[in-house]
């Protein structure tokens, strides 16, 4: 999760693209339903088992084997749209999509076409000045395929396997409109399409395991153009990173293409993480190449409002509800309180930091710096590292009492935090084991500032002159003769006076 807070491995686009060309980027995200089955039979859904141990006539597509449409696919799917703000569709039809690859047995893949189970939703990403709505098109239902193994087997070098266990696990796709306008955004719009999801706790959102999965859908015009320009869907894109810079990439190929006097051709193209390019794969398919057609193995989909009414009122608490609580609640700056609420643990432990220290400004700060900071390091998400940190919020929120109350130093808190991280303990058993205590002690910093205004006589000459921004430098030497604990108040108010002589 903080893979996608971390804005920071956005690649940006280089500047003549910028200047000549606007980006317009679409995606189609495949977001696997963390349902106990598959979704047509009662196979497991599970990740990570032996090739075809979840597998039966239903999801091998032997022939006479009948769907049956799994009820919690549907409830999980209907919680996407619901978070998405979509309109969920009274009756939806599923459609057969036709066509040849080793992984998919029946020929076809059952999905759904010209009437999806919700559209016209919408997602909110940090913009100027706030945020702002990436809409989505439509959200519909599908069966994912089986998986090809080329790697990993003792015959790897002759020919490939085949897995049949994720064949018929349910899987939603998720289609923005053309509103993305740069690598950056398609990244933010990923995150918290992903935040949602996580907390509507419809999936896992691994994009490792393959349960989430995205598209780019990638063009440029000429900046004030209205129509858009020819587009290349990449595919392959298998994490946070290299979406941002698939996009990117395709955008200067495609600039370099233009401004070369060629077209761009439509087509699909495949993202290769190691050489960090994309190429052709084969011309863009078309809707009619599919020979979509009704399932006629399944009743058309019919959701009561009642459904969706109870699917509402079952959902949490959502991320834009709560940056927009956390702005009211905690007077927390809008960019902030997206940042926190990016991850629902991490908003939760950044409540409790608040709540307990009485100071949301400085939780705000210590969890948005050093904890997100903290959580980047190592392996894993930050979901799971913060379940494993031994920070508690209550012992950070106890150390940020100790610095609203004076007993230690910012700068001494930070050397806390880091021994709180690794240990465990709370601040006030470090600080008095350390000896960390702030130095309130009028007399002892008296003596440090003394000390420092007698061994700078020609500094104190140039202070005295007017140059009163060297305050800061004798503050930092009786810092440094105080090992840092002095009170940074009562040293600044000592100067002052020892210095105006
Ligand atoms: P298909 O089903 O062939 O993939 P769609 O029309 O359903 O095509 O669009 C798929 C995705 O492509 C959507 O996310 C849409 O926003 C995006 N898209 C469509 N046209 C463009 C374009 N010219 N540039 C960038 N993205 C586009
Ligand atoms: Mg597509
Ligand atoms: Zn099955």
């Amino acid at each position: 999760m903080l893979e996608s807070a971390d804005v920071s491995t956005a690649a940006a686009e280089p500047p003549e693209i910028a200047s000549r060309y606007e980006p317009v980027i679409g995606l189609e995200v495949h977001c696997q339903l963390r349902t106990a089955t598959k979704i047509f039979c009662p196979c497991r859904n599970r990740f990570g088992d032996p090739p075809n141990t979840h597998v039966c006539p239903v999801c091998l597509g032997l022939p006479g084997a009948l769907p049956a449409l799994n009820r919690e696919a549907v409830s999980l799917a209907l919680r996407a749209a619901v978070a998405i703000h979509c309109r969920v569709q009274p009756v939806s039809v599923f459609a057969r999509k036709n066509y040849f690859y080793p992984d998919l047995p029946k020929g076809y893949q059952i999905s759904q076409y010209d009437r999806p189970l919700a559209t016209d939703g919408h997602v909110e990403i940090p913009a100027a000045g706030g945020f702002r709505r990436v809409r989505v098109q439509r959200i519909h239902m599908e069966e994912d395929a089986g998986k090809l193994l080329h790697e990993g087997f003792p015959w790897s070098g002759e020919k490939s396997g085949v897995d049949f266990n994720r064949s018929g696990v349910p899987l939603i796709e998720i289609v923005s409109d053309p509103d993305l306008r740069s690598s950056e955004e398609a990244h933010a719009y990923l995150s918290a399409l992903k935040a949602v999801l996580l907390y509507a706790g419809v999936s896992d959102c691994n994009m490792e395991e393959g349960s989430l999965r995205c598209d780019a859908n990638v063009s440029i015009r000429p900046r004030g153009r209205e129509a858009l320009g020819t587009r290349a869907e990449i595919k392959n894109l298998n994490s946070f990173r290299n979406v941002s810079r698939a996009i990117a990439h395709e955008l200067a190929r495609q600039a370099a293409w233009l401004e070369s006097g060629r077209d761009v051709v439509q087509e699909t193209r495949l993202w290769n993480a190691d050489r960090g390019e994309t190429v052709s794969m084969r011309s863009k398919e078309e809707a009619h190449d599919y020979r979509y057609f009704p399932e006629p193995d399944l009743p058309p989909l019919a959701v009561s409002p009642a459904w969706v009414e109870e699917v509402r009122s079952s959902l949490p608490e959502l991320p834009a509800g709560k940056r927009r609580r956390f702005v009211a609640e905690y007077g927390l700056p809008d960019y902030d309180a997206g940042v926190l609420t990016l991850s629902r643990e991490v908003a939760d432990y950044f409540e409790t930091v608040a709540r307990e220290s009485g100071n949301p400004k400085a939780a705000s700060n210590w969890v948005m710096t050093e904890v997100l900071r903290k959580l980047k390091q190592g392996a894993g998400d930050d979901e799971g590292r913060l379940a494993r940190c031994p920070l508690s919020p209550s012992n950070l929120a106890e150390m940020i009492r100790l610095v609203d109350d004076g007993r230690i130093s910012g700068k001494i808190a930070k050397d806390v935090f880091e021994r709180m991280w690794s240990s465990g303990e709370p601040p006030g058993a470090i600080v008095e084991r350390e000896d960390l205590s702030q130095v309130s002690d009028r007399t002892a910093i008296q003596a440090a500032v003394d000390e420092v205004v007698a061994a700078n006589p020609g500094q104190v000459e140039t202070y005295r002159r007017g140059k009163t921004a060297t305050l800061g430098w004798f503050v930092g030497q009786v810092m440094k003769k105080t090992g840092g604990k002095a009170n940074p108040r009562l040293v600044n108010d000592l100067l002052k006076k020892a210095l105006a002589g």
